[in-house]
């Protein structure tokens, strides 16, 4: 379908997309006599067939006869993940390493990628996949980044967000350094607009104008950190460190429960990212170099998240990289369980976060602070539908749901980490058993190593 072609279709109702998307849902599938998950009630159904046609969940009963079948018997049917904080490569990085990155995405699991630093042709990129051209999760993009360097001025900020909302981005991405001044002009335009803006505190603007505010998401919890100094310490107010990790000394537990409280109250959702905060602050070194999943990372970007992790290293004061990790922990169990909303969102590729890999990394972290398997695996579906008010799209496997799914040989409501034991992904109704995912991982570990 020819770009311009697939914008006209776009402004067309769901329903009627579904129908233009069937060149990639390719023929009718059957899953048959699987088990359903449905993480927001952690119920597993009774073995039942699942029919999937047009890139949509159908009912079984009116596929045609030669339709395809997946034996599902012994298995476990989930819907697809979404990575809420992910990277796409530069343009400038080549179309292979991008396309190879969007593999990695899916053949664990992802189903939808949120990009967190966005660029004209990652627009291209977003129609590619959503077409099926590309291999690869649907993507959500966020234009170039609001920060000290691209925002001059409040009325150059609003004039930021009026073209990137008229270029099409779905979202915009905050970055530090922005002034109050800056910040207000930014929420006001996107709100006139409806479009989402998400992402960093600065430490001008602080948690409570943002908890003021109608920001989507917070990522990496920026700006708790800050927050939790009373304001008579001798900490307070002083220069913060990469996510205030040179105020931890003066951060007051006690104060937790309230910023929980209040974010409830905001009604907006977090993105952890704790993840790749784990492996800055207290990450082996050589464990995680060992990790399997780093044969799909080439050997230059290898090196380059050695030496950054080296230097961000040097900057954390001594002895504080643990408690540092052990308040992010508390502060997330207690927003989980105030009732806020968390969104799954690892960052990747960064510092060490493999793409899709680093995602089951995060999830282990969500059960770990106290989250069920269920209540983690909603932060990456029924949590993302709701946040985006796409039911149909996430967390949704009944008719009329569109066919991105998972599945797998064991069951993740016992154990988080069944959640990788995947056995076959769909994507908009195209089916990838585990033979294709494997092939293309393949692909991706040889140009990993320098082979053609
Ligand atoms: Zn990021």
């Amino acid at each position: 379908m020819s770009q311009r072609l697939f914008l006209r279709l776009s402004a067309l109702p769901a329903a009627l997309l579904l129908l233009t998307a069937s060149a990639f849902a390719s023929n009718p599938l059957l899953f048959e006599q699987v088990r359903v998950i449905d993480p927001d009630t952690g119920a597993v159904s009774d073995p039942l067939d699942i029919g999937v046609s047009h890139g949509a969940i159908t009912a079984p009963s009116g596929l045609p006869a030669d339709t395809r079948r997946v034996a599902g018997e012994g298995f476990y049917l989930m819907p697809g993940l979404a990575e809420m904080h992910a990277h796409v490569p530069p343009m400038r990085a080549g179309q292979q390493q991008i396309e190879d990155v969007m593999i990695l995405y899916l053949a664990h699991g992802i189903t939808t990628i949120r990009g967190m630093l966005g660029e004209s042709g990652h627009l291209v990129l977003r129609e590619q996949l959503a077409s099926g051209e590309l291999v690869g999760p649907r993507l959500i993009t966020s234009g170039p980044s609001f920060n000290a360097n691209s925002v001059a001025s409040p009325a150059a900020a609003a004039d930021m967000v009026r073209a990137q909302s008229e270029a099409g981005y779905d979202l915009l991405k905050l970055h530090p350094g922005l002034w109050p001044e800056a910040f207000r002009a930014i929420a006001e335009t996107a709100e006139a607009l409806g479009i989402d803006y998400s992402g960093h505190i600065s430490v001008a603007v602080g948690l409570d104008r943002v908890l003021a505010s109608r920001q989507g998401s917070i990522d990496h919890l920026d700006g708790y950190g800050e927050a939790l100094v009373p304001p008579d310490h001798a900490l307070h107010g002083t220069t913060p460190g990469l996510f205030a990790i040179n105020l931890v000394a003066g951060m007051d537990p006690s104060r937790i429960p309230e910023l929980a409280q209040r974010t409830v109250e905001a009604g907006i959702a977090n993105v952890p990212t704790q993840s790749l905060l784990e492996n800055w602050a207290t990450g082996d070194v050589e464990a995680l170099m060992e990790r399997p999943a780093m044969r799909w990372i080439p050997e230059a970007t290898r090196q380059q998240w050695q030496d950054n992790l080296a230097r961000i290293r040097s900057q954390i004061p001594e002895g504080m990289a643990e408690p540092f990790i052990d308040i992010r922990r508390e502060l997330l169990a207690a927003l989980h369980q105030a009732g806020a909303v968390i969104l799954l969102g690892a960052d990747a590729p960064q510092i060490f976060n493999v793409p899709g890999d680093a995602i089951h990394h995060e999830l282990e972290i969500y059960v770990g602070v106290g989250m069920s398997p269920a209540q983690a695996l909603a932060t990456g579906t029924t949590n993302v539908a709701r946040y985006l008010d796409q039911a149909d799209r996430h967390g949704c496997l009944v008719p009329g749901c569109v066919a991105d799914l998972v599945l797998l040989r064991s069951n993740p409501l016992e154990d988080i980490r069944h959640a990788r034991e995947i056995e076959g992904v769909m994507r908009a109704g195209r089916w990838f058993d585990r033979a294709e995912l494997d092939e293309l991982l393949e692909g991706v570990e040889r140009r990993a190593a320098g082979k053609p």
